[in-house]
């Protein structure tokens, strides 16, 4: 087959970031179908995450991070799980590629890489030591493989890709992740993507030594922050996050019947949805492309017609709306299909984050209140135990967090705690979350949450709302919270927003 899709110079660009789960369920339809019709009107990059199977847990990343593991500990296994993952990928090829020369080239480079990847795990194994940086090096192949996979099923529908491997981008010495940092990044990527001519990029969502290590300085899902910066390098009219879902919803679909879904939606929201158990994206993310004013769309790999939701932040009223230029201006949100519903009054969305917990302190009171709270601060951070929640009286204090803090970590942690004053501990709790940017303008929220709540006999252990007002946030049993986000999302959340003249 002849490589004769290109993408045509002077068309804006759109940046796609396809997951774990897209690239390795959905790749005939992101080859076929998705990218083809988007080239017609638009230049087009991809980025890729690591492939993933049914879930998360049994992804390549995981795999990989497995697979170190073993190493370090001297264990044979991790040749096991290289060859699971060489299997995997080439079966998938096999599934996939049609053209033989096409298939040929890949199930060879698929299987060079492997080689290098068990040398280097056997000699982690040798020396019993592995560097943050040197772990990255291992996680990232998961990256390149998922990337030559997608660039030679493009290649084989005739589309003219080009595989860009970002593992050393990185040309100078930067200590902090700070936004120097990130602004050279995006040049970086812009300059080294655009070297692709009019091929389409296929772009590792790894993108090489940052400071610290990617996986400890930004943490998994770092994809989502590679296509951010690629989307400001290029200057891109969209970013769009192809997901298995159809965009964000009031509530989780699964849970609740009545759950809708938002067209739009601001960052500082998406955020906070993502804090508190909506995996929406990369909380690193939305601050990248906001400030270049590129908007964000999540898409459903499964129903690519559908118009997903759009992250996208409000215009401020302190701009006179002379002043305000695409992509911002009204009229261009509206003639590019971004359909507002900014105006609504109510709630956006309501979330739930199970297994967690919550620790109480009372203070033995030989310490002032200031004191008091400082120790337990230091004490969170000398053991990178990070909270929730949080709510204080002068000589009480209730911590809540995630079940998933490492029981050295959390048991060291309690010692010193158990020095302040008298300590407990409850298990099995969640945290609801209602979250929505104009609740700061509406009387009578947080009293409707907490009166749908009594209506179903469900206690309330603890309250947090910041003076943002953005979330109002409690803690109940974790075997309530289904029911708590019922009949909230009942109570709140039910009613189509009234959506009044944005435009
Ligand atoms: N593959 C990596 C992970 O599983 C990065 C990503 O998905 O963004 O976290
Ligand atoms: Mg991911």
């Amino acid at each position: 087959m002849t490589t004769s899709i290109k993408n045509q110079p002077n068309l804006p660009w759109v940046v796609q970031k396809y997951g774990g789960t897209s690239v390795g369920k959905f790749l005939h339809t992101i080859s076929s179908d998705i990218t083809p019709f988007y080239l017609e009107t638009k230049r087009v990059a991809i980025v890729c995450s690591a492939r993933s199977g049914e879930t998360k847990e049994k992804g390549t990343t995981n795999k990989l991070l497995k697979a170190t593991q073993s190493a370090l500990e001297g264990k044979s296994r991790y040749l096991s799980i290289v060859n699971e993952i060489l299997q995997d990928h080439l079966s998938t090829a096999r599934q996939n590629i049609q053209t033989p020369h096409i298939l040929s080239w890949l199930e060879n480079q698929l299987e060079k890489e492997i080689i290098n990847l068990g040398s280097f795990l056997q000699a982690t194994e040798i020396l019993g030591e592995l560097s943050p940086r040197s772990k990255d090096i291992v996680i990232g192949m998961g990256e390149k493989l998922a990337c030559m996979i997608v660039a030679a099923a493009l290649q084989d529908k005739g589309i003219d890709s080009e595989l860009v491997v970002l593992n050393d981008i990185i040309d100078r010495e930067f200590t902090v992740l700070d936004q120097e940092f990130y602004d050279y990044l995006a040049l970086r990527m812009g300059d080294i993507i655009k070297r692709c001519g009019n091929r389409i990029p296929v772009i590792t969502g790894f993108f090489g030594n940052v400071p610290g290590s990617l996986l400890t300085s930004v943490g998994r899902g770092y994809t989502d922050l590679c296509a951010a910066l690629v989307a400001v390098g290029l200057n891109a009219h969209e970013l769009q996050i192809w997901k298995e879902v159809d965009g964000i919803f009031t509530a989780d679909p699964r849970k609740v019947k009545s759950a809708r879904l938002l067209t739009i939606i601001t960052p500082e929201e998406a955020a906070e949805l993502t804090y508190y158990g909506s995996e929406v994206i990369h909380p690193f993310t939305m601050e990248q492309v906001i400030r270049s004013s590129i908007p964000i769309r999540i898409k459903n790999v499964e129903n690519p017609v559908g118009q997903g939701t759009v992250v996208f932040p409000d215009i401020p009223n302190s701009i006179p709306s002379s002043h305000i230029t695409p992509p911002l201006s009204p009229t261009f949100l509206a003639k590019n299909g971004y359909h507002s519903d900014l105006s609504r009054k109510s709630p956006s969305a309501i979330t739930v984050k199970d297994n967690i917990c919550i620790i109480n302190i009372h203070s033995n009171k030989k310490s002032v209140s200031h004191g008091f709270l400082a120790k337990i601060f230091s004490t969170l951070d000398d053991n990178n135990i990070i909270i929730d929640l949080i709510s204080t009286s002068e000589v009480h204090v209730s911590l809540v967090l995630g079940c998933d803090v490492p029981e050295h970590s959390f048991s060291k942690a309690l010692g010193e705690l158990k020095k302040l004053g008298k300590v407990n501990k409850k298990n099995h709790m969640a945290i609801v979350s209602l979250v929505g940017k104009q609740m700061k303008n509406t009387v009578g929220v947080a009293a409707e949450m907490f009166s749908a709540l009594a209506s179903a006999n469900i206690n309330i252990e603890l309250i947090s709302q910041g003076a943002s007002e953005i979330n109002i946030s409690c803690v109940v049993k974790e075997c309530d919270s289904i029911t708590a986000m019922r009949v909230i999302h009942e109570k709140l959340l039910d009613a189509e927003p009234c959506v009044d003249s944005y435009f």
